[in-house]
Formats: structure tokens, C-alpha cells, sequence
């Protein structure tokens, strides 16, 4: 069998792989980097099924952070990601995130406002009638308060990984189709990995991109991490109701989101305390949607 070094490995080319190599390559353009995905039509990867949505409405100062670079990317990710003269679409549009607050939610919320607002996000705190002001199809029962990120939105997922993945193959890395099986070490340091053909690709450093798997490939060299791949269904609603403009994605107390997507089209999803946890579930549920 042949073998390959390269500086660093990438396990996964899911949005999070491919981004991490176009960062690695803008800082030093001179590395290796190879990136190895199992299924190049990521069927069951996390990035396609995504809903896509960016908000800097978080209670924890990392996340809002990450947002606000994520935003600044967004600004200039046509330009940026040109490949031979075709610019990627991103698809990215602000219609704002609308949090609906009951009682129970209100003081957590308004905590993370004041976060948000310490470092420099435009957000509202809002009364229940600006709220409809928002969101004309929302019942307001129960709803004391709300905010609301003017410049939170929507990107095309598979849009951002396409701009990533092109790239960075222009960029020099190498976008590899094989299966990870194994993460090679030699007392306590990685030297690469093995993939399902038998070929063995060198490195010290291997990243760990592997998504809803990364438990998998962390588990190959003796290491535990906390990821563990949860069921999410999402699911697209035709409203007889057909909104001008697109109406803000909208969060409520329940944990139900509503994002609109233009006429009478909304996408729907909600998450439950007994989701399943797996990687091997991919079937719709009724009971998920009720
Ligand atoms: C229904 C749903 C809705 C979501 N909505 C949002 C949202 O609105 N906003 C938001 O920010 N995030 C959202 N997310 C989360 C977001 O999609 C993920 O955080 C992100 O896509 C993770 O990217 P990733 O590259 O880590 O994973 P993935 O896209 O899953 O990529 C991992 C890749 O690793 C590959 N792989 C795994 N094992 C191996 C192996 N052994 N060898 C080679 N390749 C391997 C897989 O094939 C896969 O392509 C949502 C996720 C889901 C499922």
C-alpha cells in the first residue's frame, strides 16, 4: 500500500473540515493539508440538513462572538470564495430572529440581551405588542416580552460548504473520498490515519471533523468527547396565509421554531427531551411534528 504526509489531516469534509482547511491554507499557504470524506454527496451529514440559520441571540459570550465573525464572512463570502470566476451563493438574507418570551423564559432572555448588548450586537427587548408588530400571525397568549436581532438570518448551508470545498481544492488541498477506519499512534502521538482501503496517510496533526461520528474517531485512539448525535427533524409547511415580505424566523417558548421562507412556505422544527441519540436514524416521525 502507498503512504502520503501531509502537515495536517482532516477527518470530514462537512462545513467545519472544509473551513478549517481554507483557514489553515489563508495562514500558511505552504501546508499540506488533506481532507478525507466518506460520502461526497453527504447524504447524512449534519451541513445539507441544516436549517442554516445565524443569530447573535445567545447567552454565552463565545457563541455570540463566533456569530459576529460568522456575519462578517457572510458580508464579503462571494468575493472571498471566487473560483475560477464563479462567485458561490451563499444565499444569505437578514429577516431578523423574533424570540417570543412567556414568564418562565423572561429573565434568562433578558440576561443574554444585556450580554449581547455589552458587545456591540444590534438587538431589541421587546413588549408583546411590538412583538405582533413583528409577527402578525403570532397568537400572543402567554407572551410577555421578546427580542428580536435585526440582522440575524438564513444562509444556504450547502451554498457555504460548496464556497469552502472549491476553495480550498484551488488552494491546494487535497479533497480525498475514502472512509477514516482507523487513527494511527505511536506511544502517545498520532502519526496519521488508515482508511478502509488499507492506505495509510501521515501526519502529526488529524482533526477531528467528523460531525455526528467525531465520538467514533475519538473512540479509535482511546479518547472520550462529549458529542452525541441527536435526532432533529425538520419539517416544511405550506400555510394557506402568503406574507408579503419574509416574516422574521420565530422562536418560541416551547422550543418550536417557525422560519419562513417566502409565500406560504415555513419550515418547522422542535426538539424533545427523549430524541433519539444516534447516527443511524433517519426517518421522518409524525409524532416528532405534532
Ligand atoms: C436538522 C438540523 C438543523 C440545524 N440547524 C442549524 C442552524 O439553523 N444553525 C446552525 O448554526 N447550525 C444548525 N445545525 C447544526 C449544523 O448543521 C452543524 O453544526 C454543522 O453542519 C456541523 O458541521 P460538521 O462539518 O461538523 O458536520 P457534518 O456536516 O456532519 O460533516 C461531517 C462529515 O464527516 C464525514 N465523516 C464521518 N466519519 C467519517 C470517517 N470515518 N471518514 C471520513 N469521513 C467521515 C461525514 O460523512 C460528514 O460529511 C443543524 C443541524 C441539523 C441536523
Amino acid at each position: 500500500m502507498s503512504s502520503k504526509n501531509y502537515d495536517v489531516i482532516i477527518v470530514g469534509g462537512g462545513v467545519m473540515g472544509c473551513a478549517t482547511a481554507y483557514y489553515l491554507l489563508k495562514f500558511d499557504s505552504t501546508l499540506k493539508v488533506a481532507i478525507i470524506e466518506k460520502d461526497p454527496t453527504y447524504e447524512f451529514a449534519s451541513t445539507p440538513l441544516s436549517d442554516g440559520n445565524m443569530r447573535i441571540q445567545f447567552n454565552i459570550k463565545e457563541n455570540i462572538q463566533m456569530s459576529q465573525y460568522g456575519m462578517e464572512v457572510m458580508k464579503t463570502f462571494a468575493d472571498e470564495f471566487e473560483v475560477d470566476g464563479v462567485k458561490p451563493d451563499a444565499a444569505f438574507r437578514q429577516q431578523g430572529n423574533l424570540f417570543v418570551l412567556d414568564e418562565h423564559s423572561k429573565d434568562e432572555s433578558y440576561e443574554g440581551y444585556l450580554l449581547q448588548k455589552s458587545l456591540g450586537c444590534d438587538v431589541e427587548w421587546l413588549t408583546p405588542e411590538e412583538v405582533g408588530k413583528y409577527y402578525p400571525l403570532y397568537n400572543l397568549k402567554d407572551c410577555v416580552a421578546g427580542t428580536f436581532g435585526p440582522k440575524d438570518g438564513t444562509m444556504s448551508p450547502m451554498g457555504v460548504l460548496n464556497g469552502y470545498k472549491k476553495k480550498v481544492i484551488q488552494l491546494g488541498a487535497e479533497y480525498i473520498h475514502a472512509e477514516v477506519n482507523q487513527v494511527l499512534k505511536e506511544g502517545n502521538q498520532i502519526v496519521g490515519v488508515k482508511l478502509s482501503d488499507g492506505e495509510m496517510l501521515h501526519s502529526k496533526i488529524v482533526m477531528n471533523a467528523a460531525g455526528a461520528w467525531a465520538k467514533h474517531i475519538a473512540e479509535r485512539v482511546g479518547a472520550s468527547i462529549p458529542v452525541e448525535p441527536t435526532k432533529r427533524q425538520v419539517t416544511i409547511v405550506e400555510a394557506n396565509v402568503h406574507p408579503q415580505k419574509v416574516l422574521p424566523a420565530l422562536f418560541l417558548p416551547s422550543g418550536l421554531y417557525v422560519i419562513h421562507e417566502g409565500e406560504g412556505m415555513f419550515m418547522i422544527g422542535k426538539c424533545f427531551a427523549d430524541d433519539y441519540v444516534g447516527t443511524d436514524d433517519f426517518v421522518w416521525e409524525r409524532k416528532m411534528f405534532e
